[in-house]
């Protein structure tokens, strides 16, 4: 049986809360890949995502398949065996981009954190470039693991004075967090449908701009993934971008139809409004667990990313009982990812669609899960933390 009142609220990482009109089309009868109406959404969902990515000179993909190809089909096509990567690393995600860039034939060297929930620093990573000569470096913007926001912006500009090519991993921030492409200088992004960009797990997403194409031509040797080979998809995209039939491999039809709807909604808020909101319910998140006693994985606010929250179990607080009360309160979080840590700490996801309402429902639950797991607190400080922070004009 589905009951409304049975269902809870899904705040992990993603997959996320996804709007109504979005799962309408995921139920939308399947058309043709190669249908004129068809055509006409795919065309204007790729003309909304250089608008979400802001990289009006931007080339994008939609692929079928998940955040990790969409992380192989960035770096896959622009290395070449022999080539020099540097990974700024800052948690799990990093190190898994620094394993494909490994895997495409490249040497990696990794630019690091001091410790778990810090990001390596501009100059650090100034001074890491001019040890090498590498040919492109990589990002992870929010690094979903620790919940680590990086400085994109000074980081790109580094690479690009360098000559440097710049891959951010954008999963966990493209619609979410601030991030322009072309006005920062960054080479390729890419996510995942199932983040902040609001669509069912299924679509890699990934905008590439000049520069990067320019490598991508000059290549010597070929593609050693067939399946994410740029030669493949280049010409599927610049076909829908015309309105052109075309055919590599079947879209994921009905994700690319929900898409379509996802970035118009995204495109109607506006980027500054959007981040903006984020921002405001991950302030209420995070004042709400502070004011309930509860430390955080990022060790400087300003390292903190505003698509999800990353925060220490209290002392004395089991963390499986205290994920499995809130879960019963009505609020699904996430437990933790990063191997040095993951039994200390959860992750709270708030992206997308999230609200006000979404925000004291979820600390309502986290105090609820507190109390049965026998935590000591004054019952509503959480709320009433949060409540200041949503009440505050925006
Ligand atoms: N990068 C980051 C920053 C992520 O958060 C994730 C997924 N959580 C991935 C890459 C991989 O995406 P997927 O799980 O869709 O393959």
């Amino acid at each position: 049986m589905r009951s409304n009142k049975g269902r809870k609220l899904l705040m992990i990482p993603g997959p996320i809360e996804f709007e109504p009109d979005v799962l309408a089309a995921m139920a939308e009868p399947t058309p043709s890949h190669v249908a004129p109406d068809f055509i006409e959404v795919f065309g204007h969902a790729l003309d909304q995502l250089r608008e979400v990515f802001a990289a009006p000179d931007g080339q994008p993909f939609v692929v079928a398949g998940s955040g990790t190809l969409a992380m192989e089909l960035a770096v896959a096509n622009l290395l070449e065996p022999g080539d020099a990567v540097l990974v700024v690393n800052t948690g799990y995600f990093s190190d898994r981009m620094a394993a494909i860039c490994t895997r495409a034939g490249a040497q990696v060297t990794h630019v690091r954190a001091d410790r778990v929930g810090g990001a390596p620093r501009l100059d650090e990573v100034a001074h890491a470039l001019q040890a090498g000569a590498f040919k492109l470096m990589t990002i992870t913007h929010v690094d979903t693991s620790t919940g680590v926001l990086t400085d994109v912006a000074g980081l790109a500009q580094l690479a690009q004075s360098s000559g440097v090519l710049t891959v951010v991993d954008g999963v966990c921030s493209v619609a979410g967090e601030a991030l322009r492409l072309t006005d920062w200088g960054i080479d390729v992004a890419l996510t995942a449908s199932q983040k902040a960009v609001g669509v069912p797990p299924g679509l890699a997403l990934l905008v590439a701009r000049p520069r990067a194409l320019e490598t991508f031509r000059q290549r010597r040797t070929p593609v050693a993934s067939y399946y994410a080979d740029w030669s493949n998809w280049l010409p599927i995209m610049e076909a829908y971008q015309a309105r052109r039939p075309a055919y590599f491999g079947t879209p994921a039809v009905n994700l690319v139809l929900a898409l379509d709807v996802a970035a118009a909604q995204i495109v109607a808020e506006g980027h500054d409004r959007r981040v903006a909101r984020h921002v405001r319910m991950s302030n209420a998140i995070k004042r709400a667990l502070q004011a309930l006693g509860l430390g955080q994985v990022p060790v400087a606010p300003e390292l903190a990313a505003h698509t999800l929250t990353a925060a220490y179990f209290p002392q004395d607080v089991d963390g499986p009982t205290l994920l499995a009360k809130t879960a019963a309160a009505g609020v699904i979080l996430a437990g933790g990812l990063h191997p040095e840590i993951r039994a200390r700490y959860f992750r709270i996801g708030h992206m997308g669609a999230v609200n006000a309402a979404d925000v004291l429902g979820t600390v309502g639950a986290i105090e609820q899960g507190l109390s049965a797991a026998g935590y000591a607190f004054a019952p509503g400080a959480g709320l009433a933390a949060a409540q200041e922070v949503l009440l505050t004009a925006a």
